[in-house]
């Protein structure tokens, strides 16, 4: 059932013990929307734990409070409800079953399955840390040096440090309260764009299977298993194919086990989140993911096939 964002906050004012969650493979709206909402909620004097089923890479050991986050270990999770940011139920793993609370879930991908108990959904924001920034006023809290790092974090990856076409007035707005109440953006670009020497090496060499397609208007780097087991991180590789002049459809696609492939797509057209869609996954006009249960060249070939049907 859909609610306002009055409604919303009503529910985390009225409850005493909640659990916020957030999607695997967490990014930095994940990480910042649940930190952000995690310290408005305890100083609201709530018993708040938040829980996240993956490991948390470690570039995002600058904001507050990240060791917070814990994994869901414990056999169960009582609360009054489970917050889930940034994600619709099929992926933040195990704590569904471990939390059984009703859940409030707050997203802005327009791909969200409207599952949950109560939802707040925003699919023209930007990042769920721009719907964060307008929860503190319904609660309202002020955002103090904490808060503010972490919503500038949420806002600034998901748009590409304010670059995608995503980036709104209110983006910018947001993004600019969120410097007067303490946030440093070189704090947040410094910590996230550091490679170390062999990453840097890395993406060299998966730079090198790039492949284009369909007259150039489709380029992805394809990363077999072998190559992928070598790699210490992907991140960013994807934003090497985005720029080539003529592409659309940008693919990054990594076999992360034998006969299992993660895709990350990022458009500069085409509605990416549909052809995600075709494979259960999801996400964004722009920037979309799922995942392929098929070693890398079949992989290839069904996904390249469904691109060419929607390009
Ligand atoms: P990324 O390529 O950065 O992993 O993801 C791009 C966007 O697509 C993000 O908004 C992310 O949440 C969404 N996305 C990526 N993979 C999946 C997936 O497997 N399922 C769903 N529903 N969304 C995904
Ligand atoms: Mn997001």
């Amino acid at each position: 059932m859909h609610i306002t964002l009055k409604e919303t906050a009503a529910k985390m004012l009225e409850a005493e013990n909640l659990v916020i969650t957030t999607h695997v493979n967490p990014d930095g709206d994940a990480l910042g929307s649940s930190l952000a909402l995690y310290h408005m909620l305890v100083r609201l004097g709530k018993n708040v734990e938040v829980l996240v089923d993956d490991d948390i890479p470690e570039s995002f050991g600058f904001l507050p409070d990240i060791e917070a986050i814990q994994k869901p270990e414990k056999e169960s999770y009582p609360a009054d409800y489970l917050i889930m940011l940034d994600v619709s139920k099929d992926r933040i793993g195990q704590v569904l079953n471990k939390c059984q609370a009703p859940i409030i879930n707050i997203d802005h991908h327009r791909t969200n399955d409207g599952e949950a108990d109560f939802l707040y959904l925003d699919a023209e924001k930007a990042a769920t840390a721009e719907i964060i920034y307008q929860l503190a006023q319904e609660l309202t809290v002020t955002p103090d040096s904490a808060v503010a790092l972490c919503i500038y974090t949420g806002l600034s990856t998901d748009t590409g440090n304010f670059r995608f076409s995503n980036t709104s007035a209110f983006t910018l707005r947001a993004a600019a309260d969120m410097v007067e109440a303490g946030a440093q953006p070189h704090v947040v670009s410094e910590a996230l764009e550091k490679r170390s020497f062999k990453e840097v090496l890395d993406r060299a060499k998966a730079m090198e299977t790039i492949e284009m397609a369909m007259e150039g208007r489709v380029a992805g780097i394809f990363i077999d298993n072998v190559l992928y087991e070598t790699l210490d991180t992907t991140e960013g590789f994807i934003d090497g194919v985005r720029i080539i002049d003529g592409v659309d459809v940008a693919v990054l696609m990594k076999e992360v086990e034998p006969g299992k492939c993660r895709v990350s797509m990022r458009s500069k057209g085409v509605d990416v989140s549909v052809i995600a869609t075709e494979f259960g996954g999801g996400g964004h006009v722009r920037a979309a993911g799922c995942t392929i249960e098929e070693p890398l060249v079949e992989a290839k070939t069904k996904l390249l096939e469904v691109i060419s049907r929607h390009i």
